[in-house]
């Protein structure tokens, strides 16, 4: 038999399909929105937005209408994200995940390009896009963290680019840091903490 705050949480439980068709993404959100009544699942079939924009913003609303084209659903929320280096003009930027053929070869083009003692100021960058059904833009967020980028890979958490991302003030690298730390002072999870507020403002509740 199922508490009352059970059937409350199900009642007011909103589930958002995700647009991507990258399953780590979807864990990694469940994480952040872990205790929120939020639940992220991967869209139905297949999921091969033409990722044309040319920003991170323009980008997460094509994967996010894409979502809402081909899924069941209600709501539909898409991140696009990337490494923006200072020498390198804000590259790879949007095209952090085609920059090399895996990610082992980004990281080792990255620190190839930077060479040595060049200013390796960097930040990662999150967009945020979510819809309806009908394809309407509800709301939109971005998250930024900021850092530098170490001479050699450190630790092993995480994904991408993490291992030679040194987060400003705390002198470790992404991939040294538990996932709990990094989605607290991660792109992702700022972006995705300001959006879960305007989902509880607006969205919950709301049948
Ligand atoms: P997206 O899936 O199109 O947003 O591609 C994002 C790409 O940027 C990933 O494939 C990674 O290479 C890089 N990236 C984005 N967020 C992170 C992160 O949190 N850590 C490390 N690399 C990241």
């Amino acid at each position: 038999m199922r508490s009352k705050k059970d059937r409350e949480d199900m009642e007011n439980k909103i589930t958002i399909v995700l647009g991507t068709k990258n399953q780590n993404k979807v864990f990694e959100m469940n994480e952040i929105t872990k205790g929120q009544n939020i639940e992220f699942v991967l869209p139905d079939g297949d999921f091969n937005p033409k990722e044309d924009g040319e920003t991170f913003e323009q980008n997460a609303k094509i994967k996010a209408l894409e979502a809402s084209k081909n899924s069941r659903g209600e709501y539909f929320l898409a991140d696009d994200s990337g490494l923006c280096v200072d020498y390198l003009n804000g590259a790879p930027g949007i095209y952090s995940a085609r920059y090399e053929s895996s990610p082992e070869k980004r990281i080792q083009k990255l620190l190839s390009e930077i060479k040595e003692d060049k200013k390796r100021d960097a930040h990662f960058t999150c967009a945020l896009c979510l819809t309806d059904k009908k394809g309407n833009v509800l709301h939109t967020e971005v998250g930024h963290v900021y850092g530098k980028i170490a001479y050699e890979k450190k630790g092993k958490n995480g994904f991408g680019y993490d291992p030679v991302f040194i987060v400003n003030n705390l002198d470790k690298t992404m991939a040294e840091l538990t996932s709990e730390e990094k989605n607290t002072l991660s792109h992702r999870g700022k972006a995705m903490n300001k959006m879960i507020e305007w989902l509880n403002v607006n969205l919950k509740n709301k049948g």
